[in-house]
């Protein structure tokens, strides 16, 4: 098996697409050999190259034109590159072994920063094959493509435009797209977000994606395909097996003290103080445990997120799960917030048994008394109150959701 790995070849601003340069190559390649896989799989999104979703692709190919294949992949990757982008810069690696050797190089890539040194000494030792274009960037994503665990896996089916369209508004029924939703959730996920009444499969970049439909089996995501009503040509659909929708970047950290900045982290902690909005309406609020203190942010683009957000008090237990990143503090950008074991109940003054009527402090360590009938308590009491917040995990919603994050569905 040939596997052959691409990344970086697009640009935010002039458009193409990664994706796009794989369809190309799976056309040709379906003449050379028998291709077995195509996979889209997103890395380290902490890390900002692009404003992009930092996707890469892999092909697998059985084979014996090998030859044939790379030069065809070589040229596709020359002729369809956005070489101009100052950004942009392509990687394409080959590799004939196994691609579990380069899973630990996919999990560090998911994780962590890497750099394209070390994916060269990694592809150099395990004998693949690269191709840097410019800085050659690429190579980092294209290595860890082929390396991607995708035990846990989602698909994408991918609606392609015309040439002749790209840059051009795209033009699709919205109400196919809500009933595509009615008849195919939960088994796909992310096509619409409800609470802002917005469509979410079409991306806002002049690339060649006309939409693209996420989903939990390939067959059900190519039916969906099918029920998008457009008034232009879909030139090709292409289903990708991809690492979205599984919340494979999140790690589960130990203490707040492990805490490292672009890392994607589940930590549990205690809210120490009640949360604070700012100008933007982004929302902070900070959790200690015995190691430290995590600064944690709903971001304004959470939208409704940040409404439960703010209904935390002192002493909640939760389990923040977001990527870090280090501005003054490190802070965890929130995905997801599992609201372990909420404070139910507050101290208050006494109630008088007699009269019903809260007692009043009679003075610093004098107790309270009933100032109707003069029924005395020493100590205040524990009384429980609404919090209007339950003890759950809560997501943000699809519209500010990263590609990796899993949607609740997948936690019913
Ligand atoms: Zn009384």
């Amino acid at each position: 098996m040939l596997h052959i790995g691409i990344d970086d070849t697009d640009s935010a601003k002039q458009g193409m697409c990664t994706t796009y340069i794989a369809v190309l190559a799976r056309e040709k390649l379906e003449k050379l050999g028998i291709v077995r896989e195509i996979r889209l799989v997103r890395l380290n999104p902490n890390i900002k190259y692009k404003t992009r979703g930092n996707a890469s692709v892999a092909i697998a190919i059985e084979t014996d034109k090998v030859r044939e294949v790379k030069e065809a992949v070589i040229n596709i990757v020359q002729d369809n590159a956005v070489f101009s982008d100052p950004n942009t810069n392509p990687g394409l690696v080959f590799f004939e072994g196994e691609p579990e050797v380069l899973r630990d190089f996919y999990f560090r890539a998911l994780r962590d920063i890497v750099t394209i040194e070390e994916a060269e000494t990694i592809a150099e030792a395990e004998g693949a094959e690269y191709v840097k274009y410019k800085l050659g960037r690429g190579i980092i994503g294209a290595l860890a493509a082929i390396g991607a665990d995708l035990e846990e896996h989602t698909f994408e089916a991918i609606a392609y435009r015309a040439r002749g369209n790209w840059g051009k508004p795209r033009n699709l029924d919205e109400k196919s797209v809500f009933e595509m939703d009615a008849l195919t959730f939960p088994l796909t996920f992310n096509n619409i977000d409800h609470s802002e009444g917005k469509v979410l499969i079409t991306p806002h970049t002049p690339c060649p994606v006309l939409f693209g439909i996420r989903g939990f089996s390939d067959k059900v995501v190519r039916n969906a395909a099918e029920m998008i009503k457009v008034d232009e040509k879909v030139e090709k659909v292409q289903i990708f097996k991809t690492n979205q929708g599984t919340d494979a970047h999140l790690q589960k950290v130990e203490s707040i003290a492990e805490v490292r900045p672009y890392s994607s982290i589940v930590v549990e902690g205690t809210v120490i103080k009640k949360p604070w909005i700012i100008s933007g309406g982004h929302v902070f609020f900070e959790i200690e445990d015995r190691t430290g203190i995590l600064r944690c942010a709903a971001f304004e683009p959470t939208k409704k997120f940040r409404d439960i957000i703010l209904r935390l008090i002192e002493g909640d237990r939760v389990v923040a799960h977001g990527g870090v990143s280090k501005k003054t503090v490190l802070t965890v950008n929130l995905e997801k917030l599992y609201v372990k074991k909420l404070v139910k109940e507050r101290e208050v003054n006494p109630t008088c048994l007699v009269c019903r009527k809260k007692m009043e402090s009679s003075g610093r360590g004098q107790g309270y008394r009933c100032r109707k009938c003069g029924t005395k308590a020493q100590e205040k009491v524990m009384e429980p109150f609404e919090r209007h917040i339950e003890e759950k995990l809560y997501s943000v919603p699809p519209i500010a959701m990263r590609h990796l994050s899993k949607p609740l569905v997948k936690f019913l």
